[in-house]
């Protein structure tokens, strides 16, 4: 596909930007341009929004069973072309195609699988009041807009578009401007399965596309996936029109890890934690809390296997570590090593660009690891977004919590222990959306997602979801006759 041109996605149809202007998609493994891109402006945004809102009325009316089969097949048909959509992320985020298959395609249609399961249970209540009753509806919110970040672009193009559409919403979506392919090629998918016309765009852009789309009055909510600092923009943006919004934003997640924890999974769990994704995940445990008892063993450990992780081409099958994002990102995490080093943090292992041989084009660097390190330096407060673990030491229960909690963020949080009655109590007060109690980074589509603090608003996932897309409408209902003040 080098270098081929890629149009917008509205109404059901392939079309250019008004403006006829494009901007270039990088492959962060080799540099080189993987497509031109249609740039969307306000004024395709705005044809998307009429769209979809045209859509949107009459998808309203289909039932939840009819709207679910639809996003059911949608599911179905995207795991028949798992090999091309794992293959063009893989190329777009320069992650291991050991991860896409499983990690973005199947848990894609796994959410549209769920959310067209569900779409035919979506209940109000019923209240009795003697001389009256009332029920509730659950009513769409019209046309939602979703705002992606680079680094799951197809799975957050669902996690968005399969709640909004199985509660009969119409979803524009704009993916990160780095990562613009598979969120558009999900559009095939939904066509394909029967979805009408006009109920899921795509508008492709920077942050003035997004801009657009959170002034748009036709635009109900917004929905984000990104950065804690563009989420108070879009915020702020959304509050003009009073739109509703969804904030799935960063984090700096600790993994507490007690010295009775099984030792293997708790490393395991934090190169997870670290690595996976070549550490681009929002949910990341990237301070990592260790017993001072274990701490040893558990570095020695840690070191051996991280050691032995293989970088590589994305498409390689073997390549467990893949490019970062792109040449600027990768600045920005060597700069975040630098730091680490001069703020005297002891480097385990890593800690520098990795350019050798068909490394030298891509955006590459060394899965780091730093020990001895202090609550306040940059590198543990700082979300990095990068394979860049700071390890901590503690020696109390109590201490270690309130240390875990000391940081703007909430979204995740780990806690590995063999003791139930701890890790209970921990998990209680631990502040994040998630904690996972002796795993990490694990998101079944069935458990609510999202964080607190810093970290963002609203849920995604799970039947918590639905409570975010749709909106109630009380219906009271007389049976005795109207009690008139002025009789
Ligand atoms: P950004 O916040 O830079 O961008 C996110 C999206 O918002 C992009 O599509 C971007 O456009 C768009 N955007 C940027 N500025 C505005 C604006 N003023 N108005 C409207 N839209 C705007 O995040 P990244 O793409 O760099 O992603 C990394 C961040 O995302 C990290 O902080 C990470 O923690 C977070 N994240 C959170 C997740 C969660 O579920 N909590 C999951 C994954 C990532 P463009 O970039 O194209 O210019």
């Amino acid at each position: 596909m080098q270098g081929e041109y890629r149009q917008l996605f509205i109404d059901g149809q392939w079309c250019d930007a008004e403006s006829g202007e494009t901007f270039d998609d990088i492959n962060p493994a080799t540099g080189e341009t993987l497509a031109r891109i249609a740039l969307a402006g306000a004024s395709d945004v705005d044809r998307a929004v009429q769209a979809a809102a045209r859509a949107q009325r009459e998808w309203a009316r289909w039932t939840g069973a009819e709207r679910g089969r639809v996003l059911r097949r949608a599911a179905q048909l995207l795991r028949e072309r798992v090999d091309e959509f794992a293959r063009l992320e893989s190329l777009d985020t320069g992650r291991p195609i050991q991860e896409t298959p499983e990690a973005d395609v199947e848990s894609g249609a796994e959410c549209l699988e769920y959310f067209g399961g569900i779409a035919a249970g979506i209940e109000g209540e019923y209240g009795d009041l003697s001389r009256a009753f009332y029920y509730t509806r659950r009513e769409p919110l019209g046309v939602c807009a979703g705002i992606g970040a680079w680094n799951y672009p197809l799975q957050i193009a669902c996690w968005k578009s399969a709640p909004a559409l199985a509660t009969g919403n119409a979803m524009v979506f704009k993916p990160a401007e780095l990562t613009p392919l598979t969120a558009l090629k999900l559009a095939e998918v939904f066509r394909d399965a029967g979805l009408p016309d006009g109920l899921y765009n795509v508008v492709q852009g920077f942050a003035d596309t997004g801009r657009a789309m959170t002034a748009h009055q036709g635009i109900a909510k917004v929905s984000l996936t990104g950065e804690a600092g563009t989420g108070k923009k879009v915020m702020a943006g959304a509050a003009e029109t009073l739109k509703q919004v969804t904030m799935e934003l960063g984090g700096k997640s600790p993994l507490v890890i007690f010295a009775d924890a099984d030792l293997d999974e708790a490393v395991s769990a934090a190169m997870m934690a670290n690595f996976y994704s070549q550490g681009e995940i929002c949910t990341n445990g990237t301070r990592v809390f260790v017993d001072a008892s274990i701490e040893e063993e558990f570095l020695k450990r840690l070191k051996a296997r991280t050691r032995k992780l293989k970088l590589g081409d994305p498409l390689d099958p073997e390549t467990q570590v893949g490019p970062l994002i792109s040449k600027e990102h990768m600045e920005l995490v060597l700069s975040y090593m630098e730091a680490g080093k001069e703020s005297g943090a002891r480097l385990v292992c890593g800690g520098e660009r990795a350019s050798d041989g068909d490394l030298a084009e891509g955006a590459y660097v060394q899965p780091t690891i730093f020990a001895g390190c202090d609550d306040d330096m940059k590198i543990v407060r700082e979300e990095i977004f990068g394979p860049v673990m700071s390890v901590l030491t503690f020696t109390d229960e109590a201490d270690v919590v309130r240390r875990a909690n000391d940081t703007e963020y909430g979204l995740a949080a780990g806690v590995f222990t063999r003791d139930l009655a701890r890790a209970h109590r921990v998990a209680g007060e631990l502040q994040a959306g998630v904690v996972w109690v002796n795993n990490y980074n694990v998101t079944p589509i069935e458990m609510p997602f999202g964080g607190v603090k810093g970290s963002g608003l609203g849920r995604e996932n799970g039947h918590a979801a639905i409570e975010f897309y749709t909106q109630r409408k009380s219906v009271y209902v007389e049976l005795q006759g109207v009690d008139c003040a002025y009789d």
